[in-house]
């Protein structure tokens, strides 16, 4: 397949199947042309994974497709973005056409379940890399920022932690059990929390999407916002598959493992029983913003081995 046959019969069919008005046009020029609404602002991001390096070699294209677009538009959700439309280069060591059907049909699906369109691209040969640059907007001055919280805030995560990080475990599994399908189904099809991020819109003080591990984003957080946190381990929201398979590892998963892509988040104490009346998703507080910096870890018994490595642990 020549890098021409394979824009027309791989990506230019996508582009048509998940055109939208605000994407004035996608492939076919030097650039695409986003319109962006009066009052409203562009979010963008970028995000490359490397084969080896961000998924396993030999990583069936139909996951990688899923998982490419799903890790780069939970960044909008984190933000509070509705998202609009995303360019993709691709390095490619072949043009493989079953590969890349698989690819295109995956991608195809992702796009229209995230609501966005694919804009435009470059493709190039080499070893096998995807980047995709996502774009999105929000109402003026909506965005959800990392460094609004406060003293008081109650920290918060949507949905359960820590089944991506158990999956990486079980990927070479061949008929892997119930509860173990559970989490490898959590690594290859992450689900950004776009309508979450958007209910928080000026509900939450500050937010991030956990795809390092929630101390590692957490702290993110905390660094842009100039505080610390307290966090209950024995609060952690842990799945019932994560508990079947990872046992009393499952709070340390939780901590540290990431490509969750939950959101992490804070609310002021005043809002949070409004802000979890209505919420699209299962919210759970597992501790409070201080006004010390420095991560404290509460209730850490059932923690298995240590957590050296973080600099602000106590
Ligand atoms: P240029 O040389 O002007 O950069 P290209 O030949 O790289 O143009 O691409 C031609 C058109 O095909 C452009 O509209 C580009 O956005 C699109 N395109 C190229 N590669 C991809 C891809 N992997 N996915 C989606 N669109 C792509
Ligand atoms: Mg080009």
């Amino acid at each position: 397949m020549g890098e021409f046959e394979l824009i027309q019969q791989i990506f230019e069919p996508i582009a048509k199947s998940t055109q939208r008005p605000d994407l004035v046009f996608a492939i076919g020029d030097d650039c695409a042309i986003q319109r962006i609404p009066a009052g409203h602002e562009l979010v963008f991001s970028v995000d490359t994974l490397v084969e080896g390096v961000h998924f396993p070699h030999d990583y069936m294209p139909e996951h990688l497709a899923t998982r490419a677009l799903a890790v780069a538009v939970s960044d909008l959700a984190a933000m509070g973005a509705d998202p609009v439309c995303y360019t993709l280069a691709l390095t490619l060591p072949s043009a493989d056409r079953a590969w890349l059907e698989a690819f295109g049909q995956a991608l195809a699906r992702a796009s229209q379940a995230f609501g966005i369109a694919l804009a435009g691209g470059d493709t190039t040969r080499g070893p096998l890399t995807l980047t995709v640059q996502v774009h999105g907007t929000v109402p003026e001055g909506a965005a959800l920022r990392r460094n609004g919280a406060k003293p008081g805030d109650r920290v918060v995560v949507s949905g359960t932690l820590g089944e991506a990080a158990e999956a990486l475990n079980w990927l070479d599994a061949a008929s892997p059990r119930e509860s173990v399908a559970t989490l490898l189904d959590r690594y290859h099809r992450p689900q950004p929390q776009l309508q979450l991020g958007r209910y928080l819109r000026g509900r939450a003080s500050a937010a991030i999407d956990i795809s390092d591990g929630l101390i590692s984003d957490l702290r993110h957080i905390m660094r842009a916002s100039g505080v610390g946190a307290e966090i209950d381990a024995s609060a952690l929201p842990l799945s019932r598959a994560l508990q079947a398979v990872a046992g009393e590892k499952g709070p340390q998963l939780a901590l540290e493992g990431g490509d969750d892509y939950e959101l992490c988040f804070t609310v002021p104490p005043e809002r949070w029983p409004e802000v979890q009346r209505d919420a699209p998703e299962q919210l759970t507080v597992i501790g409070e913003i201080t006004e010390v910096e420095g991560l404290v870890l509460c209730n850490a018994s059932g923690i298995a081995g240590n957590l050296v490595g973080y600099d602000h642990f106590r």
